[in-house]
C-alpha cells in the first residue's frame, strides 16, 4: 500500500506553523510498513484541494488528509473530498453522541455549526474525536482508501494511533497482528551497528528488522506478523536473542525507555541520590532528569556554575586549580562532582564542564567536555568528549553520555540494574 498525506491549512503555506502532523502520521505509516512517497500541502482553497486530490489519486491509493474538518468556513476539507467523490454528508448518529459528549463534558453549551460536525461521508467509518469534537472519517472508493483527520495535534495524534491505526492494519493483514519492539543502543554508532547485524539485516522476511537513528542513538526496530499477539512475540524474541548476541553490550533499553529515564530506575533501584554541578549543560541534566516520574526520589538538587567565579563561589573550587589546569579540565570536572556530592550529602555528584562550541574556550578546541563522576569517597573518574562544534548538539551529547557513563561505571561496581 502506498500512500500520500494532503495537510490542509493556509497557516501552513504561510509558515506559522511546521507541518508537524505529517511527521507523525508518516512514523506511524511507516511502523505498518506502508510506504509514504509524497507529503503533500495545500491552502484553504476548494480548487486547488480537489487539484492535490487528483494527483493524490494518481499515485497513491491511501491518502491521509490532516485539517480543516472543524466548523469554520475556511475548513472545507470534508465538503470538498465530497463533491469530488460523488458522495453526500449525512449526519451520523455515532458522530452526533460524539460531539453531544464533548459539550456535556465541557459543560458548553451546542450551537448549530457545532451540529454540522456531525455531518459525515455517507458510507464512512467514524473515527472517534476523544480530544475535541470534529470526528475523522476512514472512507473506500474503488479500492482507494481516504482518510480524514482533524489538525490540532493533540487530536489527530491519538485519533490516528487508536483509531485509524489498527484499521489500516486489519485491511494490511487479514486478521494477523502486527507487534513491533523496539532495541534502543548507546555507544556505537550506526553505520558500526548495521555493518555487525548485516547478516540479519539482509536475510530477514517476518520479523522484519529495520534500523533507525537519532540524537547520538541506534535503535533497531523488530517487527513481526503472526496469526495472535503470543506468536509474533515469540518471533520478535527469537530475533531479539539473535541481534543481541552480537550487539548486546550496547544495548540499554527498549521501546519508549530514554537514556535518563533507565538511569533514573538503577538509581531508585539500588537507592543511590544524586546532584550535579553544571557548567556547559547549565542545568540541562538536572531538567532531563525532572522529566522522569519518581526522579524526585534520586535528584536532591544541584548548581548551575557557569562562570569562572561561580565555581569558586558556589562550589569552593580552588583559584589555584582553575589557574593551573583551566576550567576545561579534567581537574575542574573532577572538583565540581566532588564538591557537588559533599555540598548536598547524595552518594553521587555529576561534574559536567567543557567548551560547548562554536569557538574555543580557555583555549581548548569547541567540542572539548569533561564528564566527571564521583561516587561515594573514591576518588572521582573522569572522561573527555571530543564532539563537534555544534553548540546545542553537543550540550545534548555530554547529558546523554553522561547517563551511560554513570550506568557503565555502577554496573562495574555491582549495583543491579533490570
Ligand atoms: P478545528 O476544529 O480546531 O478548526 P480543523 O480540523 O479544522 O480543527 P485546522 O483548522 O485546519 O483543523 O487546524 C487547527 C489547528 O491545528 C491549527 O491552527 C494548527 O495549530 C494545527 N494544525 C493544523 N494542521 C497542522 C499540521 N499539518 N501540523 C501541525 N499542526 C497543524
Amino acid at each position: 500500500m502506498n500512500a500520500e498525506i494532503i495537510a490542509v491549512g493556509s497557516e501552513l503555506l504561510l509558515g506559522q506553523i511546521a507541518n508537524t502532523n505529517a511527521k507523525f502520521i508518516s512514523s506511524q505509516l511507516s511502523e505498518l510498513g506502508i510506504n509514504v512517497f509524497y507529503h503533500t500541502v495545500v491552502g484553504d482553497n476548494r480548487d486547488r484541494l480537489v487539484e492535490v486530490i487528483k494527483l493524490a489519486e494518481s499515485r497513491a491509493d491511501l491518502i491521509i488528509f490532516s485539517g480543516g474538518l472543524g466548523p469554520t468556513k475556511d475548513d472545507l476539507t470534508k465538503e470538498t473530498i465530497a463533491a469530488h467523490l460523488g458522495v453526500e454528508l449525512t449526519s451520523d448518529a455515532d458522530a452526533m453522541i460524539l460531539i453531544e459528549d464533548f459539550f456535556a463534558r465541557h459543560k458548553r453549551p451546542m450551537t448549530d455549526n457545532n451540529r454540522k460536525q456531525a455531518l459525515v461521508l455517507d458510507g464512512c467509518e467514524v473515527l472517534a474525536n476523544r480530544h475535541g469534537m470534529a470526528p475523522g472519517m476512514l472512507f473506500e472508493q474503488e479500492e482507494r482508501i481516504y482518510i480524514l483527520l482533524p489538525g490540532p495535534p493533540k487530536e489527530l495524534n491519538p485519533m490516528f494511533q487508536f483509531e485509524a491505526k489498527p484499521k489500516l492494519a486489519a485491511r494490511l493483514t487479514d486478521g494477523a497482528v502486527i507487534v513491533s519492539h523496539v532495541l534502543r543502543f548507546y555507544g556505537i554508532g550506526e553505520a558500526e551497528l548495521e555493518e555487525r547485524v548485516q547478516a540479519i539485516l539482509d536475510t530477514q522476511t517476518n520479523p522484519t528488522v529495520a534500523p533507525l537513528a537519532s540524537d547520538g542513538e541506534v535503535m533497531l526496530r523488530i517487527t513481526a506478523k503472526a496469526q495472535d499477539e503470543d506468536e509474533a512475540w515469540r518471533l520478535i524474541g527469537e530475533k531479539k536473542a539473535e541481534i543481541l548476541a552480537i550487539v548486546g553490550e550496547y544495548q540499554y533499553g527498549v521501546d519508549d525507555d530514554s537514556l535518563a529515564s533507565k538511569m533514573v530506575e538503577m538509581l531508585l533501584d539500588n537507592g543511590l541520590t544524586i546532584a550535579a554541578a553544571e557548567s556547559l549543560t547549565a542545568g540541562l541534566f538536572q531538567s532531563e532528569l525532572a522529566e522522569i516520574p519518581g526522579a524526585s526520589g534520586t535528584l536532591v538538587g544541584g548548581v548551575v556554575t557557569y562562570a569562572e567565579q561561580t565555581k569558586i563561589e558556589q562550589l569552593g573550587i580552588s583559584e589555584q586549580l582553575l589557574t593551573e589546569f583551566g576550567v576545561v579540565s579534567s581537574e575542574c570536572a573532577a572538583a565540581m562532582a566532588f564538591n557537588v556530592r559533599e555540598k548536598f550529602g547524595t552518594h553521587i555528584g555529576i561534574g559536567l564542564t567543557g567548551a560547548a562550541g562554536p569557538e574555543a574556550h580557555d583555549n581548548q578546541p569547541p567540542g572539548t567536555i569533561w564528564v566527571a563522576l564521583s561516587i561515594g569517597q573514591e576518588e572521582p573518574v573522569t572522561y573527555r568528549l571530543q564532539l563537534s562544534s555544534a553548540r546545542n548538539t553537543n550540550r545534548l551529547r555530554a547529558v546523554k553520555f553522561t547517563y551511560s557513563f554513570l550506568m557503565r561505571k555502577l554496573v562495574q561496581k555491582g549495583y543491579k540494574k533490570r
